[in-house]
């Protein structure tokens, strides 16, 4: 007897003992009936024709449609579990069913066709699955991106609902200044509710044009004013700012002279300010009273890098990455004192995103290291600020603005010099 004969032989038996394995319920399996018929023809087709080819039209419908998916009650559920199954049970009756020649017969004549069919099936479903994947991966992305530009939307939409209020009650406290008499206005308890107000004012202020900066960023329209920059005289200008901050939480804020802090790089000088004096904050606001803050750095080739290192209360590493997104804020809000430089001052979250956006617009990096968070042993953390030492500003208008100034000044020391 052929293969062929005897594989048509055993179809009945074949069909139905197929089903069940496939499919333990009966609705299930008389569905899938006439995908097995359909299998088996083409299984008999592949054999006669040496051709194991046939069976894949079948194979992509099955992947595509995920058929087989409420077949299986094993949970079991890819294409090549099943054909195995398949297998195993077309083995069997094969067995049950033949002499061992006959069996042995079909066999041959099924394997090479099996074995092309199992390749084929793990290949597309792997395919399938990468796909899958990769269509998931894009729409959490597309989520993502969602909740990000709703989260910015939010940030400049509030900041300008803010502004307006703000400007009145700025504007009120200066018309109460100018029409209340000094005896009055300057005589407490006047002066005090003015003084008040005007702190209030200057906070919320102060935090408007944070959220306005971060959106700036947010949005890539953060222009850069390129200066000459000396980062000591910046620093130096920093410390005489901060002075009062730091006496009064009794710390000692030290700046070293490291190589290449005298040296002129282009910057934009009130941005790089904002960023370190928002770093230099967060030491004085994470650090206990009595505590040191040290502004140190080097040279390193084509770079300047700053560390700004506290011994303050120090952050998790796993958090480390995290303080520098948008409200990346740590801790539980309701601890949180308030107060800029207090310690533990709570504050929106937005000062080291804007310092990291203003760092990378001028093609540097932030990064922090500490050994973890701890109030009681204090581990401190280290913040560090690499910057590109640009000889010359990089945007065109800039440079020849900066080319004329200098040309200029070159010839008024010769025409200086003439006439002396
Ligand atoms: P905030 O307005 O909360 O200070 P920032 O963006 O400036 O926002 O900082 C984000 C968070 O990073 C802070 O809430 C704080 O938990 C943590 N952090 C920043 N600097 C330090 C520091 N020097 N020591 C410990 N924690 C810090």
């Amino acid at each position: 007897m052929s293969a062929i004969t005897s594989f048509i032989q055993v179809r009945p038996l074949w069909v139905s003992q197929v089903s069940q394995s496939l499919a333990g319920a009966q609705g299930v399996r008389l569905r899938f009936l006439q995908q097995i018929n359909r299998f088996y023809d083409l299984l008999l087709q592949a054999i006669e024709q040496n051709d194991p080819r046939q069976l894949e039209p079948l194979l992509v419908e099955w992947s595509e449609a995920r058929s087989h998916t409420d077949l299986d009650d094993t949970g079991d559920t890819t294409l090549a579990v099943l054909l195995n199954k398949v297998l195993l049970t077309t083995v069997e009756i094969l067995q049950a069913e033949l002499t061992a020649a006959e069996a042995w017969e079909a066999l041959v004549a099924m394997l090479p066709i099996y074995t092309h069919a199992l390749a084929f099936a793990s290949q597309r479903e792997t395919q399938w699955q990468v796909q899958h994947v990769s269509g998931e991966l894009e729409k959490t992305r597309v989520e993502l991106e969602r909740l990000e530009r709703s989260k910015s939307d939010f940030i400049a939409i509030a900041a300008h609902e803010l502004k307006t209020p703000l400007t009145l009650i700025e504007g009120y406290v200066s018309m109460l200044r100018e029409i209340l008499p000094p005896e009055y206005s300057q005589q407490p308890p006047t002066d005090l509710y003015l003084r008040g107000i005007d702190a209030g004012a200057r906070r919320l202020r102060a935090i408007v044009d944070d959220m306005i900066d971060v959106s700036v960023i947010d949005n890539n329209l953060l222009s850069l004013n390129f200066q000459p920059v000396w980062l000591n005289r910046l620093l130096a200008a920093l410390q005489r700012e901060l002075a009062e901050t730091v006496a009064a939480r009794r710390q000692v804020l030290t700046i070293r002279d490291f190589p290449g802090s005298n040296e002129m790089t282009f910057g934009d000088g009130e941005r790089l300010r904002q960023a370190f004096r928002n770093v230099l904050l967060n030491s004085i606001k994470y650090t206990p009273d009595g505590g040191a803050i040290t502004v140190d750095g080097r040279l390193l080739p084509g770079f300047i890098e700053i560390t700004i290192a506290d011994t303050g209360i120090g952050i998790d590493p796993e958090d480390q990455p995290r303080i520098f997104e948008k409200f990346g804020r740590l801790g539980n809000v309701a601890l949180h004192s308030s107060g800029k430089t207090k310690f533990k001052g709570g504050g929106p979250g937005l000062g080291l995103p804007i310092t990291k956006g203003i760092i990378e617009a001028h093609g540097g990096a932030i990064w922090v290291e500490s050994e973890g968070y701890d109030e009681a042993k204090c581990p401190g953390s280290t913040f560090h600020i690499l910057l590109p030492i640009l000889t010359q500003p990089p945007d065109d208008k800039s440079a020849r603005l900066f080319q004329m100034l200098l040309g200029a000044e070159r010839q008024k020391s010769l025409y200086g010099k003439k006439t002396r």
